[in-house]
């Protein structure tokens, strides 16, 4: 891969916003390639292509795709295992009356 400048993954957090209601920069991701388990904040992601492209810190391989159009968006989260979100505690269900 050729060097590029990238921006942190902190700059996924608006973009992303927007699809999901929780905060996708603060949640914990496997890539697929390597195995390594890190925050999503910590990805590289090159807004030099027609999207963003984010890319694993530790193998460079392509984690996560997000293209938006006018009236849609496309996610490929084919290069991350899984996702981790932190929730917030879950609470208890209220007893019946
Ligand atoms: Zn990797």
């Amino acid at each position: 891969m050729t060097e590029m400048s990238y921006l942190d993954g902190n700059m996924l957090d608006g973009p992303l916003r927007e699809l999901f209601a929780v905060d996708l920069s603060a949640a914990t991701g496997r890539c697929q390639s390597c195995g390594m388990v890190g925050p999503m904040a910590a990805l590289h992601v090159f807004s030099h292509a027609p999207g963003l492209v984010a890319r694993c810190p530790a193998c460079a391989e392509v984690m996560l795709r997000l293209v938006r159009a006018p009236d849609r968006a496309w996610l490929d989260l084919r290069g991350t295992t899984f996702l981790q979100v932190p929730m917030p505690a879950q609470q208890p269900f209220p007893r019946p009356l």
